[in-house]
């Protein structure tokens, strides 16, 4: 069997679905496990109508309405608009009740967004059924998918891993296509949870890892991973193929491709990802597989992250101390502020944060063990490949930035096998990720 996950915008609408529909009909007898996102930005449109709810007191369900109750016109579903609308009278009463009580918990949040995708998989399954392929929606709970309590970023539970194929063999017997609901699970007192946004695609690789399926396919609305962000490097292109944890890397530093955590079960049990477009089939996408061929080149992406501080904690004490770093660390937990990247010296450490946060607290807790700079408007270039040929990648990197006349300002490279990062000024970030990309990949 084969798992085919469709994010939101290959279910966008009646033409998507169409067109998700002859994509599946193409590979049944690959025996297909389907998982569905929520149709298009319904869950930002849910997520918008519980805020209003909230501040406002109003429930308004029109877009998300609409957008359902057109969708099943379009593909004439008729007879699934009455179970389609019981659905939408739930979701309503739920805003009702937001907006009485003026209070959003986030297990109530996770109920409501887990209406998303209980709605696109009864009309995929629905529309599916009318084209003569026999499908049933399925939804996660019912398919084995147990979590933690842990509401809007919850984790599955180890025996998901048994209950998942378990649920799913008496469909496959029957020659019937399970259509599931990503990115939804319930606790074990029965509570809705989700899995983080983007979570559906963590929802197909679990599938897959736990029914032992050939492949992934995750169905999205780009040619593959990208070598860079299309919107700053116009030769941007696909990368044929990636590992598991470049594709992981890659997720945490802001390619917008694969859930950061989707590659867990893939690196348990080494099934293959492959990561397609549906709005160009043709085009071959990238494969993420447990190891690549000796051939590949040293790297595999290039990402920037602008907005980045940079901190820079200098103390003559470090020499020989132990228990200055746990202050300093002390020191930023005290005040909520997560780090990203870190370097030190004997006395020194620099640190990297998003510019979120108000630092005064953080520097004057920090001036009292050391001296302190805060530096705003800096960047996280970060390059994913093979660090294993880390010398050549640096060296071929830094000679760019001398041609460039660019200063870096801090490098991290280390305990991940894929990641070397270092620290730009923002202003000079594009630039930067241009130009290692003409010399790493044109
Ligand atoms: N619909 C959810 C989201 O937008 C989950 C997903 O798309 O994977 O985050
Ligand atoms: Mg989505």
């Amino acid at each position: 069997m084969i798992v085919m996950k469709f994010g939101g915008s290959s279910v966008a609408n009646g033409e998507r679905i169409r067109r998700m529909g002859q994509i599946v009909k193409d590979r049944l007898e690959r025996r297909p496990v389907l998982v569905l996102s929520a149709m298009g930005d319904t869950t930002d449109h849910l997520l918008e109508a519980s805020q209003e709810a909230l501040k406002e007191g109003t429930v308004s369900i029109e877009k998300i309405q609409d957008l359902h109750l057109k969708t099943i016109e379009e593909l004439n579903l008729k007879k699934t608009a009455p179970e389609l609308k019981v659905l939408l009278e739930e979701l309503r009463d739920l805003l009702a009740g937001i907006s009485l009580i003026r209070e959003l918990t986030r297990r109530t949040r996770d109920y409501l967004v887990s209406f998303g995708e209980r709605f696109s998989v009864r009309i995929a399954a629905a529309y599916f059924n009318s084209i003569h392929i026999k499908a049933q929606a399925v939804d996660a709970w019912d398919a084995g998918f147990v979590s933690d309590s842990n509401y809007g970023a919850a984790e599955l539970l180890p025996e998901s891993w048994n209950r998942i194929p378990r649920a799913l063999e008496p469909l496959a017997e029957k020659g019937t296509l399970p259509v599931l609901t990503g990115f939804i699970a319930k606790d074990e007192a029965g509570n809705i949870t989700t899995l983080g946004r983007g979570g559906s695609d963590l929802s197909a690789t679990t599938i897959a890892a736990a029914c032992r399926a050939e492949e992934v396919q995750v169905w999205k609305d780009v040619d593959g991973i990208l070598t860079a962000d299309p919107r700053l490097v116009k030769n941007a292109r696909p990368v044929e193929e990636v590992t598991y944890e470049e594709a992981s890397e890659m997720a945490y530093f802001g390619a917008q491709v694969l859930h950061p955590r989707a590659m867990l079960p893939c690196i348990k049990t080494g099934v293959p990802v492959l990561v397609k477009n549906s709005y160009n089939i043709g085009a071959p996408g990238t494969r993420v597989v447990s190891s690549l061929d000796r051939k590949a080149g040293p790297v595999r992406a290039i990402t920037s992250r602008k907005n980045v501080t940079l901190v820079d904690v200098v103390s003559t004490r470090m020499v020989g101390q132990h228990g200055f770093l746990e202050e300093v660390f002390t020191a930023f937990a005290k005040h909520g502020i997560s780090v990203d990247m870190v370097a030190t010296s004997e006395v020194s450490v620099s640190l990297t944060l998003d510019a979120v946060h108000d630092l005064g607290g953080l520097k004057k807790d920090l001036a009292k063990i050391a001296s302190v700079e805060i530096k705003t408007g800096r960047a996280i270039v970060t390059i994913v490949g093979d660090v294993r040929r880390s010398s050549e990648i640096l060296s071929r990197a830094f000679g760019v930035c001398v041609v460039l006349g660019v200063q870096v300002q801090m490098v991290s490279q280390g305990a991940s096998k894929v990641n070397i990062s270092f620290i730009v000024n923002d202003t000079q970030a594009a630039e930067v990720v241009t130009a290692l990309h003409i010399t790493f990949f044109e």
